[in-house]
């Protein structure tokens, strides 16, 4: 568990959020537990209780899901704009593009990789992939995502 890397992590599961809470509360523990709860903290999504895209991800919100794995997951926008129009939606809560870090570049290479390959599942080789930041860019939900737009020719500047 020590030396695992977070490319070999798990999705959560009811265990390590459990062991999570339990983290705070273990100030008897030896270090070498201690640090294998500081590792699990660590590559245990953040969620937050009131994220409808975190409810989404937790299972008790209904969506139409094209795609997932341990990093994301992709659903059908429930108001598209467009034939085909995907939400790439990562585990980790993470408000919006202006969170992100360094650590998250992988994460983020990851988002645009799979929102052009599940375009390419639902058949489609020109596609636009967006990310709103902020309100002002039209961003409603702040959770972190990646539109995937296609099958209808696009204009440009975008509105
Ligand atoms: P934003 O405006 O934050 O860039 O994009 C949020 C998107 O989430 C919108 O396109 C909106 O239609 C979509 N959306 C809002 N509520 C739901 C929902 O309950 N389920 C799904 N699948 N999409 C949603
Ligand atoms: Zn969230």
């Amino acid at each position: 568990m020590l030396d695992q890397k977070p490319e070999a992590c798990q999705p959560p599961t009811a265990n390590n959020l459990f062991l999570v809470t339990t983290h705070k509360a273990s100030e008897n523990l030896n270090s070498e537990l201690r640090l294998e709860l500081q590792t699990l903290c660590y590559h245990a999504p953040m969620t937050e209780t009131d994220c409808l895209f975190c409810k989404i991800l937790a299972g008790p919100a209904a969506a139409d899901v094209v795609y997932q794995d341990n990093r994301c997951v992709a659903v059908r926008d429930i108001n598209p704009q467009a034939p085909t129009h995907l939400l790439v939606i990562p585990r980790e809560h993470m408000e919006s593009l202006d969170d992100a870090s360094q650590k998250d570049e992988s994460l983020l290479g990851h988002l645009l990789r799979i929102g052009a390959r599940v375009a390419n599942l639902q058949g489609h080789d020109s596609y636009r992939s967006v990310i709103n930041s902020g309100s002002g860019a039209g961003q409603s939900v702040f959770h972190l995502h990646v539109h995937v737009l296609a099958g209808r020719s696009m204009t440009w500047p975008p509105g």
